[in-house]
């Protein structure tokens, strides 16, 4: 049993010795400790956290310092699971009701609860509402925590209906404190979640939304074959890893997935058209570390808890950047280094455009895609972009995009712009981008000739430049206002006021060079902690290659996904600690007394295994 409140010892020594002995961390996160202090105290609150940030602590650890129980609303059954599990294998006592179990399943949970034996009590939002005034009178309720709390908010990318029932609890339960926790950062979605809980008083928590460990990076102008050229080497590079591939639409996530199959690559869909059989299935050889490659839409992540998922591509740009942050923060949570590439091409904007136009909320689509465009076409340090567009500080480079480590040289561009918009204006604005760029490379395309453009004076100007450059160079046009788009002419592009004074050469322009090969490269100035892992030797990786075998094979023993035994930080820590003893063992990083009980034998063992032959 997790220990009790003990009134000799301060609050937060108990709470560290918590962290300590089930969790095996030394040292709350920023604003944990004070969440937590908070709830213990009785009091409401509204925490928001980046995803990976580490929530779930802060209402676990109170769970485990109060007498009662506390009951954790959240809407992903899956994700229910997956926590739960989590917890029994660090000793603490968790279940979950839920209609994936059978009733008396259920029951037999309950009864546990009445018995005072759970201190944790996973839920979702419409069955606790059913079910609580029956068992409130048998259970002391010591917080009520409500993960993804902006689900109750309509403003949110991700409403759900039975979540404003929630709305009740704290009428009906004044005395218990509500704790709603959420990685949607915006402020209109946070006013929401407050009013809607009527917990007008909640202390707020607002911690960095940034993840330093995630590497970002944009391609832009990249598209058909060469995408998928660039992300088979990006795959091949990132060999035994797991990484989610976010496409466009359903169709898309399949034919990605059977091109890469075709090219020796194990990826499979996953979409909300499949069956809840087949995706659990998916999900399921995911997790598990079976799956490495997910070709998904914005469906999936949700569900899971994995933490070693080492990637995310965005095959396409997605249409905001609260979107595109949830989506690359599903990589990286254990802390690790994590890679990030968002693909961008002219034909995304151009969908996007029309997706946001047939949207209820033209403006604010068209704002939210239009901020999504800066940070694709940004020249400067790209989480900057993204932590201000949260309202937060951040005025230095990263050292961790691809802007900082290899900044993108300016050139004067009012020579390719004056190109570009002769050839528009003298096609009399009749052309979209693909045929004003094969007009400029000189295509001995049919309707080119026919329409007697290849006698333009710029027919071939500019044939020295790759059809993916130009792409790239009048995306950049485009978000400077050379030119716009007629989404309602079939998309043909005609010229700005702006884009006149250029062609005019009344006014010059500047433009980041596209070729990336001529970007000079420069070691970025400043350089953040970028995480806490050491590098490994080659032998040591060696070990650890070993140590993740052993994992996978007490993972497949156990039938449990292979980062409930440890994360790859944890054995990262391992093979560059090198324990050997049980004592030496639970000191580390990651390894709670339960964990460590259970497994210092095998870990240990493949550590002494290994410096036989590298005696060390
Ligand atoms: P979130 O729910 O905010 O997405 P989690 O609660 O799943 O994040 O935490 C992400 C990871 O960070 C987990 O592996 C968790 O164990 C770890 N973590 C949380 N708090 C700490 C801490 N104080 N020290 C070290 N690791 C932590
Ligand atoms: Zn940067």
């Amino acid at each position: 049993m997790p220990e009790q409140q003990n009134i000799n010892m301060p609050l937060k020594t108990q709470a560290t010795a918590c962290l300590r002995k089930f969790y095996g961390y030394t040292t709350f996160r920023p604003m944990q400790w004070g969440i937590i202090d908070n709830a213990l105290h009785g009091n409401d609150a509204l925490v928001l956290m980046p995803t990976g940030g580490g929530k779930s602590l802060c209402f676990q650890i109170p769970a485990l310092l109060s007498p009662g129980c506390v009951i954790v609303v959240s809407p992903l059954l899956a994700l229910m699971k997956d926590q739960v599990d989590g917890l029994q294998s660090m000793g603490i006592p968790a279940a979950a009701v839920n209609s994936q179990q059978s009733e008396a399943e259920n029951r037999d949970v309950m009864e546990n609860v009445y018995k005072g034996y759970i201190k944790l009590l996973y839920i979702s939002p419409e069955r606790l509402l059913s079910e609580l005034d029956t068992w409130s009178s048998r259970i002391k309720i010591s917080l009520i925590a409500i993960d993804e709390a902006h689900c109750i908010s309509q403003w949110g990318h991700d409403f759900r209906p039975e979540y404003t029932q929630l709305s009740t609890l704290k009428q009906r339960y004044p005395g218990v404190p509500i704790m709603a926790l959420t990685a949607t950062a915006d402020q209109i979605t946070r006013d929401d979640i407050k009013r809607q809980l009527n917990i007008p008083e909640a202390k707020m928590y607002i911690t960095s939304f940034d993840r330093p460990n995630i590497s970002l990076n944009v391609r832009s102008g990249v598209a058909g074959r060469q995408k998928i050229k660039e992300i088979v080497q990006f795959i091949d590079a990132h060999r035994g890893q797991s990484g989610i591939i976010y496409c466009l639409r359903r169709k898309d996530t399949e034919t990605m997935a059977a091109k890469l199959c075709s090219l020796g690559i194990k990826a499979k869909p996953f979409h909300a058209g499949m069956t809840t059989e087949e995706k659990q299935i998916t999900q399921q050889e995911f997790i598990n570390d079976e799956l490495p490659v997910i070709c998904a839409t914005i469906a999936f992540g949700m569900g899971i808890d994995k933490s070693n998922v080492r990637w995310v591509i965005h095959s396409n740009m997605p249409s905001n950047i609260e979107s595109y942050y949830q989506e690359i923060g599903r990589a990286g949570r254990d802390g690790m280094p994590a890679d990030a590439l968002m693909f961008y091409s002219y034909g995304d904007v151009v969908t996007r455009m029309s997706f946001a136009q047939e949207s209820g909320q033209i403006e604010v689509n068209m704002e939210k895609l239009h901020r999504m465009q800066q940070y694709a076409e940004s020249t400067v340090c790209r989480r900057r972009i993204l932590l201000s567009y949260f309202n937060e500080r951040y005025d230095h480079g990263c050292g961790n995009c691809d802007v900082c480590k290899n900044p993108p040289k300016r050139i004067d561009g009012t020579t390719l712009v004056q190109m570009a918009l002769s050839a528009i204006v003298r096609t009399g604005e009749t052309v979209g981008l693909t045929t004003l760029i094969d007009i400029l490379r000189g295509s001995r395309r049919a309707d080119i000739v026919t329409a007697g453009w290849d006698h333009l004076k710029t027919y071939g100007v500019g044939r020295d430049l790759s059809f993916g450059t130009w792409n790239a160079y009048l995306l950049q046009m485009l978000q400077l206002g050379i030119f716009n788009v007629a989404y309602n002419e079939g998309n043909v592009l005609k010229t700005t006021d702006y884009g006149r004074d250029i062609l005019y050469g009344k006014k010059t322009v500047m433009l980041s060079e596209v070729d990336w090969s001529k970007r000079t490269k420069k070691k970025p100035e400043t350089q953040t902690a970028l995480f806490e892992a050491d590098e490994l030797t080659p032998a040591e990786e060696e070990l650890l290659q070993m140590l993740k075998d052993t994992r996978l094979a007490l993972a497949r023993a156990m039938k449990k996904a292979p980062y409930l035994i440890f994360s790859d930080k944890v054995l990262h820590v391992i093979a560059k600690e090198k324990p050997t003893t049980r004592a030496q063992f639970g000191t580390l990083y990651g390894i709670g007394e339960v964990k460590c009980a259970q497994f210092w034998r095998q870990f240990t063992a493949v550590v002494t295994r290994w410096q036989a032959t590298h005696n060390a």
